[in-house]
């Protein structure tokens, strides 16, 4: 038997599992689904992390629902399926949330152990910031008093130079409406404005939950990690007062597709407490098969009720992301390479040789973020949904290529993609059990720009990009719009139907085991992360994020991560 058992071998659970078996008197057992990330070539390879989903092993390859307010549109919802979970798979951007995302979270819980005064000093514990991998003078790039340099998790600024770098910095001196931003990361710094993008990467190679916070525990005997082992549900081993616990967990070999044809099929206890870090799609599932849930909505499925809480899977609100491409007048784009399989191979092999070359850099080297204008009619319907008067509504991610998650990049051109997500999103959608299998896929339902706000704002970003792109810094080298859909949107009615055509996501799924208030009903977990209603049973992972901050979504789970293995080891 094991105290602790770990749902989950991902983003988060991996911090946990290293934080709690530092006592070596404490043992953990963590339950992975995935595949082991050991060997798995394009998962070091920071470059080549797009080719990692979706539809590939490392994936769970999830779709979503049809989509009302995307043409009915349905498409690939990746989640990692490896060792590390999405950190092994996801793009690598690093940042931490605002401020004010953490503030709001601490007010909403009641809890002022979340707010940014506390939660700052967790990066030291995560962050391990190093040199770019070409050596540059990093002066104006970064802000390293905000930063980190011992932690666990490598993060870096770009090490290569590309093409539309020089013309994107240039953009933040011409126009007013983009200034430069020196620090993009977050919390103690503002994320308004354009800068640098910083990488969980180091030396050329990704740096995972598991490549940090796993390889440094590895060894610990009181640390056991079992991959390929799928979470069926938790089962109720008692009551504790007016709660129940459920302190077990059945689980069995990965990829079977019923629970007929399972094999391997085990229950395991834990001493002190089962830790569910499934993240926002596999946590929720878990819960509503173990009975957690919504009575009515279960009993449909024949799953029997053990705590009736409707708020399970509900509340799942993400980052929709369009991307507009510009056709550019420059053989210098990663398009050529992209189609060329010995520009590849070469690649990789200086990769291998020497982690040089532009496959040892993330994607992108620049991005930004903003806000609406204060006078932007919406608001006069609206209340501001950011976190604070200094968040961003908006996000622009700036690419060399052609950049596109859903639609394959054409046979020839070359192209700029600017990437505009919102991230202060008003939609919510659910995450609701297809049967009682647990094998087969949720039905997952992020309801994309389903809210006036959203779509005004998506609109307007897309505006503000095309007023970005025609600063005279491209002058020379954008040519254009590319696609009918995007060149003949001018009027608002047709740039919200090219987005409703094109926007997809940016697989930044949180809320679908919110925290609220410890007295509050609604929710899933208290702010101590012990689910409302059961003992014995946490939930450490995006999950838990009642709105979904207004950055990239993995470097919050890090702090978050960070700050529950510290509340597990005081209540133990
Ligand atoms: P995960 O890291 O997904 O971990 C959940 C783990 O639980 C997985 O390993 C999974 O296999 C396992 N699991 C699930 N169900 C079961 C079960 N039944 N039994 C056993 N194990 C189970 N964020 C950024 O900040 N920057 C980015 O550039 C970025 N890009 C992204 C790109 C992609 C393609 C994806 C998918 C995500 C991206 N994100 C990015 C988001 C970020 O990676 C996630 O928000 C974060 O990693 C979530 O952490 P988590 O611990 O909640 O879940």
């Amino acid at each position: 038997t094991f105290d602790y058992i770990v749902v989950g071998g991902g983003t988060a659970g991996l911090v946990i599992a290293n934080r709690l078996t530092e006592n070596p008197n404490v043992s953990v057992l963590v339950l992975e689904a995935g595949v082991s990330d050991q060997g798995v070539i394009a998962s070091q390879v920071p470059f080549l992390g797009p080719t990692l989903t979706p539809n590939t092993p490392f994936d769970w390859n999830y779709t979503v629902t049809p989509q009302a307010s995307l043409n009915g549109r349905s498409f690939p919802y990746p989640r990692g399926h490896i060792l590390g979970g999405s950190s092994s798979v996801n793009y690598m951007v690093h940042q931490v949330g605002t401020n004010e995302d953490w503030n709001r979270l601490a007010a909403v819980s009641g809890d002022s152990g979340w707010a940014w005064n506390n939660m700052r000093q967790y990066i030291q514990k995560t962050e391990k910031f190093v040199p770019p991998i070409d050596g540059h003078n990093t002066t104006g790039q970064f802000i390293p008093s905000l930063h980190g340099f011992n932690g666990e998790v490598l993060c870096s600024l770009p090490g290569g130079n590309q093409t539309i770098d020089s013309r994107v910095i240039a953009t933040t001196q011409q126009l007013a409406e983009f200034p430069f931003n020196q620090d993009t990361m977050g919390g103690d710094h503002s994320l308004l404005g354009v800068g640098w993008m910083q990488s969980t990467d180091g030396g050329g190679i990704r740096s995972s939950s598991s490549t940090s916070y796993l390889a440094q525990a590895n060894s610990r005997p009181n640390l056991t990690v079992l991959i390929n082992a799928t979470v069926l549900k938790l089962i109720q081993t008692g009551t504790s007062g007016s709660l129940k616990a459920f302190r077990s967990v059945q689980f069995a070999n990965s990829g079977a597709t019923s629970l007929a044809t399972a094999t391997g099929l085990r229950t395991v206890t834990a001493r002190k407490e089962v830790i569910l870090s499934a993240g926002s799609i596999g946590s929720a599932q878990i819960l509503q098969l173990s009975g957690i849930g919504n009575a009515k909505q279960l009993s449909a499925l024949k799953i029997p009720s053990t705590i009736n809480n409707p708020n399970v899977g509900e509340n799942l609100s993400d980052h929709p992301l369009l991307p507009n491409t510009f056709s550019v007048q420059s053989s210098l784009t990663f398009d050529g390479l992209l189609r060329d399989s010995n520009q590849i191979n070469n690649a990789v092999n200086q990769w291998a040789t020497n982690r040089t070359g532009v496959f040892s850099n993330n994607v992108a080297n620049n991005y930004g973020f903003a806000r609406l204008p204060p006078s932007s009619s919406i608001f006069s319907t609206t209340p501001d949904p950011a976190a604070g008067p200094t968040s961003p509504h908006w996000e622009m991610i700036f690419a060399n290529f052609w950049f596109n998650p859903v639609v394959a990049q054409p046979a020839t051109g070359n192209f700029m993609t600017i990437i505009t997500v919102v991230v202060s999103p008003t939609s919510r959608g659910n995450i609701t059990l297809a049967s009682n299998n647990p094998f087969d896929k949720p039905l997952i339902n992020p309801n994309f720009l389903s809210t006036p706000f959203d779509i005004f704002t998506m609109r307007e970003a897309v505006k503000a990009i095309k007023r970005f792109a025609a600063a005279p810094a491209w002058s020379g080298f954008v040519t254009g719009p590319f696609g009918d859909a995007f060149a003949s949107a001018t009027t608002d009615a047709q740039i919200e139907s090219y987005v409703r055509g094109l926007a997809t996501t940016i697989f930044h799924p949180v809320g679908t085991a919110s925290m609220t208030s410890a007295k509050s009903s609604a929710g899933v977990v208290n702010p101590d992360l012990t689910v409302k209603g059961a003992a014995g049973l946490r939930v450490v992972d995006a999950s838990v994020f009642p709105f979904v901050p207004s950055s990239h979504t993995q470097g919050p789970v890090y702090l978050l991560a960070e700050r529950a293995s510290d509340i597990i080891k005081a209540a133990a």
